[in-house]
């Protein structure tokens, strides 16, 4: 019988290269993002089989996430580690009286993640294989070169740099206090592209639905591939009327933190493209019950961040699907997810395919192991 004997849980400050702001920082709301937090969960069975996953936070809320899932991880020593669904009602039920969504479930996720790593590494196959995949790749967008820290030049050269490097499509922020600034700006890319590479554009829910009706009817002529966080993450109704209003298909669902909140998103109507965001739902566990939701209603999968789980996802999703890539965790593994021809391929390694690098021990802030 396969136990779990113990469980490392680790949180990481991953520095980024450079600062950066989306429009939130714009209007006031946020402070340029220089750090992600990374709790990792390492989890050895009896038999020294060893399952890595991870979440994550930006700015604050890291140390809350190590807090409860230190709370958490005793509970799963002599478990199972194949009961992953039943595994995950245990923590949760557990945490209940701190919610069911956002940091409780979120320190969930890193358990669930290396749960999943180590069912996919005992049967020698990838996660997304475990899952079962529809494609070996999939296409993949550049959100790290279009921020609003970035002016319109360094943009068109990042831009250039993601092209060249393979990289599929093209994201950018929009949001600022003057719309007609963002307006020039999606200008000035399309211009700079041509009609063939997908643009994403990002208000990082910086409109209120009035200026995302105008801004939106002026975008509709570049031929976006979609329009994202218009207006208000937990407005369904919003963005169920921005959907039927225009012709660029709306992307949301990155900041909702459970199974509820994105099928809300979906018994609305309110979007074309869903982003949910795996650890920030609580793990793969609930990721899939999400994504099985959006299949039924023929939605497309833009999943958030962490290129290195969302691959896997979104190569077992049966309709178009993309994966975002953000470099920021790249420094702390010792693996590179292979681009080409735009896609972004699936690891050919057993479970996630990404174990930590030396560098990584730098940035440790908290770790205890049980
Ligand atoms: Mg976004």
């Amino acid at each position: 019988m396969d136990r779990i004997k113990n469980v490392e849980i680790s949180l990481y400050q991953v520095p980024l290269k450079k600062p950066v702001s989306d429009a939130k920082v714009l209007t006031g709301r946020q402070k340029p993002l220089a750090h992600v937090d990374m709790l990792t969960a390492t989890i050895e069975t009896n038999h020294g089989a060893v399952g890595f996953g991870f979440s994550y936070s930006l700015r604050a809320g890291g140390s809350a996430l190590f807090a409860h899932a230190k709370d958490l991880a005793g509970e799963l020593i002599g478990e199972d580690p194949n009961d992953i669904g039943r595994l995950w009602e245990k923590l949760a039920w557990l945490g209940a009286s701190v919610s069911r969504t956002g940091v409780s479930v979120q320190a969930i996720a890193a358990f669930d993640i290396a749960l999943w790593d180590l069912k996919a590494k005992s049967a020698k196959v990838s996660i997304g294989k475990l899952l079962g995949t529809y494609r070996e790749g999939v296409p993949c967008y550049n959100t790290s070169g279009g921020y609003l820290s970035a002016s319109t030049s360094e943009v068109l050269e990042n831009i250039d740099a993601s092209l060249h490097r393979g990289l599929g499509g093209i994201k950018i922020k929009v949001g600022q206090p003057d719309t007609k600034k963002d307006i020039e700006r999606i200008a000035a890319v399309r211009q700079h592209v041509g009609d063939s590479v997908p643009i994403m554009v990002d208000a990082n829910q910086q409109w209120d639905y009035t200026t995302a009706l105008r801004v939106g009817r002026v975008l509709d002529q570049y031929h976006l591939t979609w329009l994202e966080e218009p207006i208000s993450a937990y407005d369904y109704q919003g963005h169920a009327r921005l959907s039927e209003r225009l012709d660029t298909p709306i992307a949301t669902g990155e900041m909702l933190s459970s199974v509820a909140e994105c099928g809300e998103l979906i018994r609305h109507n309110s979007v074309t493209f869903i982003q949910p965001d795996a650890p920030r739902v609580g793990g793969i566990t609930p990721f899939m019950k999400i994504a099985s939701q959006a299949e039924n209603q023929r939605l497309k999968l833009a999943p958030h961040f962490v290129m290195e789980i969302h691959v896997h996802l979104a190569c077992a999703y049966p309709h178009e699907a993309w994966v975002e890539h953000i470099e920021w965790l790249e420094p702390a593994f010792n693996e590179r997810l292979t681009i080409k021809d735009g896609l972004m391929l699936l690891p050919t390694q057993p479970g996630l395919g990404f174990t930590l690098a030396d560098q990584a021990t730098q940035w440790l802030a908290h770790s205890v192991k049980l």
